[in-house]
């Protein structure tokens, strides 16, 4: 077969179109309900269905399944749309509104109860519950079942009118009682609520339930393949019972694919949501949030989301995706994008003795090395200097290939230096600076550059640097599945935000602007956030360099 893609879903595909099973182009939807930000697994959900209409020359729909009056919201919808086009996806002209189907849907529910397959229950919540028996014990059927045609249209039409108080009645589908799939024990399609929505009102005081609402809604917009997540499975005969009891235009198929579970967050909208209201977090877009604008402010690229996406593949069962892989994908994209620069996060002052005081040196950097193409930039160097705290130790073992007394580094683009003197408070014996000297000989880049030393430094110059805040996140949990407590917040990391306000960074980082991203030599990649102020930057670490993962 000719046509590209590998995936299950690729293959049922292309047997359809091999079969001319439908009539129209393949057509797919992104139904995100607006009642909260779109986290990553959204974002598999996203690629996959707009990237099989780009595979196969077909259309994707953007619907917000907005059929929930109490949890939705104007300010969701807005961020799904944003989130949406960031990742890269179009959909066009066509943007719909499950709540724009709100007539046509109650049209069809009146279509039902003529033919006999829907009727009005005064049961309430609990009731049902219990009519609708278990897994191993049939349900019984409701002492309003029976109700005549005649009299079921009466009250549906007052439901809507607004006769009756919430919750006091539900339109139902008749179908079977005793049904080994609990949901085809005759769900309920209405309920009474009045509750203003956030496109319709309060035109409406009755509204219809997802597993109604939805199938309608793809068989209107003419979606062939109708793509949802593997908790649905068990939903699909009623998906089929609606579409062949009402006269819609098409039957779309209904596909489940495994939802991605990422380690070390939790991402249920309810549970992020939780995190944001109880200030557990600094808002939706908070760093370290799995939600889409949390991975953008963090720094995150469309690029690499799309590339995790691909890589993760789409399967039929449910599993734990390593965050290490997520990692992956931003620094392979941003090894080969981001310039290299240098920032001391934790400075200790140097001072050469035997560099003359006053004296600038402008040195060439390159901005990678792997892509000379990047260009070149001037750092200056000076008397005055400072390395990271860490970069020191006083009597240090063999094996640290930093700088310790009487022991020589390079510093990056420039000398190799020789430690000689400790200067100590005298009191608290803290570390206050470090006395070297530079052998002029070892200029980077110098044809007399002879001499190696096994450790290479990042720097800054003390009379340059710009003041910086940085700001270092780790995972948000310390369980790989935080949710397999009940009271997932227990389980926070309660150092997922470390805030470092004392950072020095090279001069060339003087102006840069919110959504700009670095590699800072041998820390990471880093990413301006949009706090920065003018002579201010702020930086949120992406990603450290080196994989500490603890598998
Ligand atoms: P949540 O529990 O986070 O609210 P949801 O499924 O209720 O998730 P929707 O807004 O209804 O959220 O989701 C829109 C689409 O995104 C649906 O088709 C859904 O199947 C898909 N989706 C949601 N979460 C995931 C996930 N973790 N992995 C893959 N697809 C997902
Ligand atoms: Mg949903
Ligand atoms: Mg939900």
């Amino acid at each position: 077969n000719e046509l590209p893609g590998t995936n299950f879903i690729h293959n049922i595909i292309k047997e359809d179109l091999k079969n001319n099973k439908n009539d129209s182009r393949v057509h797919t939807r992104f139904p995100p309900e607006p009642n909260g930000y779109l986290h990553i697994g959204h974002a598999k959900s996203i690629c996959l269905n707009f990237g099989l209409a780009e595979i196969f020359d077909g259309l994707c729909n953007l619907r917000f399944d907005d059929t929930n009056p109490t949890k939705e919201e104007v300010e969701y919808v807005d961020s799904i749309m944003t989130d949406v086009k960031w990742l890269g996806f179009d959909w066009d002209d066509r943007l719909y509104y499950a709540s724009g189907y709100f007539e046509q849907l109650y049209e069809y529910a009146l279509d039902l109860i003529k033919a006999g397959k829907a009727y009005v229950c005064d049961l309430n919540a609990e009731q049902i519950r219990e009519y609708r028996g278990t897994l191993t014990e049939p349900g019984k059927n409701s002492p309003y079942r029976d109700r005549s045609v005649k009299e079921n249209l009466d009250l549906f039409q007052r439901m809507r009118a607004g006769e009756f108080s919430d919750g006091s009645r539900v339109l139902r589908a008749k179908i079977d009682m005793s049904s080994p799939n609990i949901n085809m024990r005759d769900p309920v399609l209405y309920r009474i609520q009045r509750a203003s929505h956030h496109r319709t009102g309060d035109k409406w005081c009755i509204y219809p339930m997802y597993d109604y609402a939805h199938p309608i809604s793809d068989a209107i917009e003419g979606i062939t393949h109708s793509i949802c997540t593997l908790e649905f499975e068990d939903h699909r005969p009623l998906y089929d019972w609606v579409l062949d009891n009402v006269a819609v235009p098409c039957h779309p198929q209904q596909i489940e694919f495994a939802r991605l579970n990422l380690g070390y967050t939790v991402m249920s909208k309810r549970k992020l949501r939780a995190l944001v209201e109880q200030g557990i977090v600094n808002g939706w877009d908070d760093p370290r949030m799995p939600t889409i604008s949390g991975l953008r402010r963090r720094g995150y690229t469309p690029e690499a989301i799309r590339d995790f996406c691909e890589r993760i593949g789409v399967a039929k069962s449910n599993s734990f995706v390593d965050i290490a892989m997520l990692e992956h994908s931003i620094r392979e994209d941003l090894n080969a994008r981001a310039p290299r620069v240098m920032a001391v996060l934790r400075p200790l002052k140097v001072i050469i003795d035997n560099y003359p005081e006053g004296q600038v040196e402008m040195l060439e950097a390159e901005n990678n090395a792997e892509h000379p193409e990047m260009g070149y930039r001037q750092v200056p160097f000076g008397r005055e200097l400072y390395i990271e705290q860490d970069d020191f130790m006083e009597d240090p073992p063999k094996k640290f290939f930093r700088l310790a007394p009487g022991r020589e580094v390079r510093l990056k683009h420039a000398y190799i230096i020789k430690c000689e003197r400790v200067v100590k408070d005298e009191q608290t014996g803290q570390i206050l600076k470090l006395h070297c000297t530079y052998d002029p000989d070892t200029r980077s880049g110098m044809s007399s550059e002879k001499r190696k030393v096994k450790g290479t430094l990042h720097w800054v110059s003390a009379a340059h640097a710009v003041k910086a805040e940085v700001r270092i996140y780790d995972h948000l949990f310390l369980k790989e599945n935080p949710e397999e407590d009940e009271d997932f917040i227990a389980n926070l990391n309660p150092r997922s935000e470390e805030i470092l306000t004392n950072c020095l960074v090279e001069p060339s980082l003087a102006d840069v602007q919110p959504g700009n991203r670095y590699q800072f030599l041998r820390q990471g990649y880093f990413c301006v956030d949009q706090d920065t102020t003018a002579g201010q930057p702020v930086f949120n670490r992406i990603v450290s360099l080196k994989d500490t993962w603890a598998k």
